[in-house]
């Protein structure tokens, strides 16, 4: 065991605060990893907070990790000692389900194992990366080959922009396709990030006129104000595909209109409280689709990173030091960031 520092929240209502966890020495399989960033991620907020209820105490959240590798075990072959390596939503999953056989982990028949909060499908818990150091099965490790110089920015994609790039690959996005992203955020600014990478004409929905300049910074090729019914009405029917990021209740009709014949929205926020159920003509009438899509399989991450190495895509962060996590939570939950806290654990004393 390795007793390492970290930051947890003991209850769900007390701020975090410093915690120290011990580590497994690193078995025939592991990698163990030296965190230099962390993304703060929504769902560490609702963890730490036990608002989906089904926290155990203490909680230590963080599921975008990048760091460098400082032990192996004698079976792995992928990792060295000195790369640098990243660990996202998950750290295990059962391996012998359909799911696990088809790459999608993700979708585990048996449950994955949570980074952090593990638990959820039975078993230990697990602690996420508001730590130093974290253990995980090489099968579970994702390479990096962005320039290091860039690491922090692409923590956040771990989270944020495999969820983002799962669906746009799932539903074959591409040249020639029509493609909206509702909301920026975390999860809209990698969509329009990656959607405009993948040669789509994008088009950002928001409902903050302010937003107009740095979504077309981004990549959007056209900015839509949803609260504006003339704006929307002109986007009517001619959608390919619609990533619908907003993790709000809101009116899912309203895009729904925006698809052409055979077109798909995915959403891929997750809301406290449900959307009003969108009505059965909005589908009919044009064959269309409405889907969900939760993050995705270890092999598409590595996919993803390759992609956003290729591309020179990372998330646009502000660096945060780790005693400032409870500001940023309050600070987040005002959409106060552009576009994702990023923690430096070299600040983690
Ligand atoms: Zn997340
Ligand atoms: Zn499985």
């Amino acid at each position: 065991m390795s007793s390492v520092k970290a930051y947890a929240a003991k209850t769900a209502d007390t701020p975090l605060a410093p915690f120290h966890l011990d580590r497994r020495e690193p078995g025939p399989d592991d990698v163990q990893i030296d965190i230099l960033y962390c993304g703060v991620c929504h769902s560490d907020l609702h963890t730490a907070r036990n608002e989906w209820h089904n926290t155990l105490y203490p909680a230590v959240p963080g599921h975008e990790i990048v760091g460098r590798v400082t032990a192996v075990g004698n079976a792995v072959s992928k990792f060295k000692v000195g790369d640098l390596a990243g660990v996202g939503c998950m750290v295990d999953s059962c391996g012998h389900c359909s799911s696990c056989h088809e790459g999608d982990e993700q979708y585990c028949e048996n449950g994955f194992t949570g980074t952090y909060n593990g638990p959820v499908f039975g078993g230990e818990n697990t602690f996420g990366g508001y730590s130093q150091r974290i253990v995980v099965k090489e099968s579970f490790v994702l390479k990096i080959s962005h320039d290091e110089k860039d690491l922090a920015s692409v923590a956040p994609l771990l989270c944020a922009g495999i969820t983002t790039y799962s669906p746009l690959r799932h539903w074959n996005v591409g040249p020639g396709m029509t493609v909206g992203i509702v909301g920026l955020g975390g999860l809209g600014h990698m969509g329009v990030k990656l959607a405009h990478a993948m040669g789509a004409h994008v088009v950002l929905f928001t409902t903050s006129p302010g937003k107009a300049e740095d979504a077309k910074r981004l990549g959007a090729d056209e900015i839509c104000i949803s609260k504006d019914p003339e704006q929307m009405a002109k986007q009517a029917n001619r959608f390919d595909f619609i990533l619908n990021t907003v993790a709000a209740p809101h009116d899912i009709n309203a895009f729904l209109q925006l698809l052409k014949r055979d077109g798909t929205m995915t959403l891929v926020g997750a809301p406290e409280t449900p959307h009003p159920s969108p009505e059965v003509f909005s589908l009919i009438f044009k064959r269309r689709s409405l889907a969900g899509s939760l993050i995705g399989g270890i092999a598409e991450t590595q996919e993803m990173l390759d992609f956003c190495a290729k591309h020179g895509i990372g998330s646009d962060i502000e660096v945060i030091p780790m005693d400032y996590i409870n500001t940023a939570y309050e600070r987040m939950l005002k959409s106060d960031v552009k576009y994702r806290f990023v923690i430096d654990m070299a600040t983690l004393k």
